[in-house]
């Protein structure tokens, strides 16, 4: 695969949250992903982080590829100055659309909705449907919480511990970037 053809599919909080350290680490990805001459994929806010990625990717001249529904297009702002921008009827279409068009997926702080969209993806990958790299960038520990729980959940019998495997924790976006480039490039 030519490595300028990658599609990184991010996912995160629709609000910056409460540590200026998600927002630096959100616009640092969007930057990465722009040098890299990747296109990012995204959901199409231009509020919270997801706001931050694309502003910083448009900056540093990457190309951006969006998805929103058309209920959320008021909500979460629209981001029109996209390169391309797919309005679809439903959630369930806009979260299929933007995995169909990623080669990777990155996970960012966020909230329920980045929780769903990143479970799915990782359920997909349990089950066999697919093999992209899955990260989740873990600025200021924001995932360790989960990692301990998705622990007990191995111990509780209700996941193998190679599930463990499904998807990669690192601590900054130019570790993220090198996990893909080595699964990816
Ligand atoms: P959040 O992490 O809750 O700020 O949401 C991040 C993104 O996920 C936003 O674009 C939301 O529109 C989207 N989202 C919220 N709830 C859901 C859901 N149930 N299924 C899929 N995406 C969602």
């Amino acid at each position: 695969m030519k490595s300028s053809g990658l599609s990184i599919c991010i996912f995160c909080g629709s609000r910056k949250g409460s540590n200026p350290e998600f927002a630096e680490t959100a616009i640092e990805i969007g930057r990465l992903i722009a040098l890299e001459k990747w296109r990012l994929v995204y959901g199409a806010g231009d509020v919270g982080l997801m706001g931050e990625v694309a502003r910083s990717a448009s900056r540093h001249g990457g190309r951006i590829f969006g998805v929103i529904p058309k209920h959320l297009v008021e909500m979460e702002v629209a981001k029109y100055d996209l390169d391309n921008l797919l309005i679809t009827e439903t959630m369930h279409e806009r979260k299929k659309l933007m995995f169909t068009n990623s080669d990777a997926v990155v996970a960012l702080p966020g909230g329920f909705g980045t929780l769903d969209e990143l479970f799915e993806i990782i359920t997909w990958r349990q089950l066999g449907l697919h093999d992209k790299p899955i990260v989740l960038v873990n600025t200021s520990d924001y995932w360790s919480g989960l990692e301990e729980f998705l622990d007990s959940v191995v111990i509780a019998g209700f996941a193998d511990v190679d599930s463990l495997g499904l998807f990669t924790i690192v601590s900054t976006p130019t570790d993220a970037i090198r996990v893909l480039r080595s699964h990816l490039c």
